[in-house]
């Protein structure tokens, strides 16, 4: 049973304007926006004060389900992903087993149904163990197909390092192909070096020299030129060298763009400068680069050569990260907390709330092409948030919603708070409570011809 539920007096922030309105939702659709009385049968919430945002889609995340439950799964990290604003999710195939078939693709679907408070959809895994059954099928019906953290199974099996298998790839897939791009042999070489000199304990602060700006680079450079030659739809993940930014264009709009960017919240918040404070906790692949990168990837994302922020959100066990360098596992806890970060960004006046919605709401559902998700409009999937601009937390051990237990942001003193998440119409976080009666649904697609 749906609710309907009526939203009085908040700041809608939508499509580049901020306006006080009301809005109606009924049947899991925002039914209408304006000015609406107050009828006794809908469940009213006062949103006086308040700014309400489309639901956050977050086009990279890693749930960990199935096989890698320990981590997370979809129950947990969903909740988490609401409680922090996100309604919608895509997810990596790196889970055991590795999304590498239709089946095990569809059986990743099945368990969302049961366990995902949030909507989902997830990537086809695709490398160099299925690239040739992979091109057999009919790649269009997927949302996307993704190598990124496949590379941890097995060496080799980065796609954006495998020029042969790139061009098999782009040659014949229907889909977007968003990649993990970084060249193994440059980060392996470094490897070797800094391994001479420390053996195994190798200091955090030097994955960023490991993990290089060069490796990051010409690897982008090669897929985007192979791209280009072969007319394909690359995605590039998670960008994180101001480098990288100058080979993406802003001179045509996004739903033109055949080769598009993120970044993730954590390659804008922290720098090199952190990894004295923080060690292997904000270890990630692509590393954390310098405040240099961090500011060309602002500045990048607002003049529209990144498209969409993305968190990888990748939790891992205390014990996993606080390894020795070649041990620490790659990959933090960000779901709960991107849309506060960002809104960190605001306040701090780097970017404004119709540019965060922009390219945290809008632009992952044009990239992807979700049906009537990512806008506050009539006859779209009421997915929601409300939020309070003038509200201070600190993030601490006993407000994190992973499994893991553990954020790089602990500590973090924010001055936003997101109170309510509605998704498909239903008010599923209320201030710190959670509905669990309504699970979230498939995100589809709308399929344009190439
Ligand atoms: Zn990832």
């Amino acid at each position: 049973m749906n609710q309907k539920i009526l939203i009085k007096n908040s700041t809608i922030v939508n499509e580049g304007k901020s306006f006080v309105s009301d809005v109606l939702l009924s049947d899991g659709l925002i039914q209408q926006i304006g000015n609406i009385d107050i009828e006794t049968n809908y469940k009213l919430i006062d949103g006086t004060g308040k700014h309400l945002l489309p639901g956050i889609i977050d086009g990279q995340v890693h749930f960990r389900d199935p096989g890698l439950t320990h981590k997370g799964d979809l129950y947990t990290e969903s909740k988490a992903a609401i409680a922090g604003g996100v309604t919608s999710f895509i997810d990596m195939p790196n889970t055991v087993p590795n999304i590498l078939t239709v089946q095990s693709l569809r059986e990743k679907y099945e368990i969302a149904s049961k366990k995902s408070l949030a909507n989902y959809a997830f990537f086809l895994g695709v490398n160099g163990d299925n690239i040739d059954e992979f091109i057999k099928m009919d790649t269009s019906q997927f949302i996307g197909v993704s190598d990124d953290g496949l590379y941890f199974t097995k060496k080799g099996n980065l796609l954006a390092d495998s020029p042969e298998k790139m061009e098999k790839l782009f040659a014949n897939c229907k889909s977007i192909i968003a990649i993990h791009s970084e060249k193994e042999e440059i980060v392996e070489e470094n490897e070797q070096a800094f391994r001479k000199e420390y053996g195994d304990n190798i200091p955090a602060k030097f994955h960023p020299i490991i993990r290089s700006t060069k490796g990051c680079y010409e690897a982008t450079k090669r897929a985007i030129d192979l791209a280009r030659k072969h007319n394909a739809r690359l995605h590039i993940l998670h960008l994180t060298t101001e480098a990288e930014t100058h080979l993406f264009q802003n001179d045509i709009p996004l739903q033109e763009k055949k080769i598009t960017t993120e970044v993730s919240v954590h390659h804008l918040w922290f720098s090199d400068k952190d990894y004295e404070r923080l060690g292997m906790l904000i270890k990630w692949n692509p590393a954390i680069k310098t405040e240099q990168d961090k500011q060309g990837l602002l500045k990048a994302l607002l003049d529209d050569r990144i498209d969409i922020i993305t968190t990888d959100h990748a939790p891992h066990t205390l014990a996993e990260k606080q390894q020795p360098y070649f041990q620490s596992m790659s990959g933090a806890p960000m779901v709960q907390h991107s849309l506060n970060c960002m809104l960190e960004f605001y306040k701090k006046d780097l970017i404004s709330l119709e540019k965060i919605v922009e390219k945290m709401c809008h632009n992952p559902a044009i990239l992807y092409g979700m049906t009537k998700r990512g806008f506050i409009r009539e006859g779209y999937y009421a997915d929601l948030t409300l939020v309070d601009l003038n509200s201070q937390w600190t993030v601490a051990t006993d407000n994190l919603l992973y499994k893991c237990g553990w954020s790089p942001l602990e500590g973090t003193l924010f001055h936003t708070a997101i109170k309510q998440t509605f998704v498909n119409g239903n008010l599923v976080y209320n201030n710190g409570r959670f509905n669990e009666m309504f699970k979230g649904m498939e995100i589809t697609i709308t399929t344009k011809s190439n």
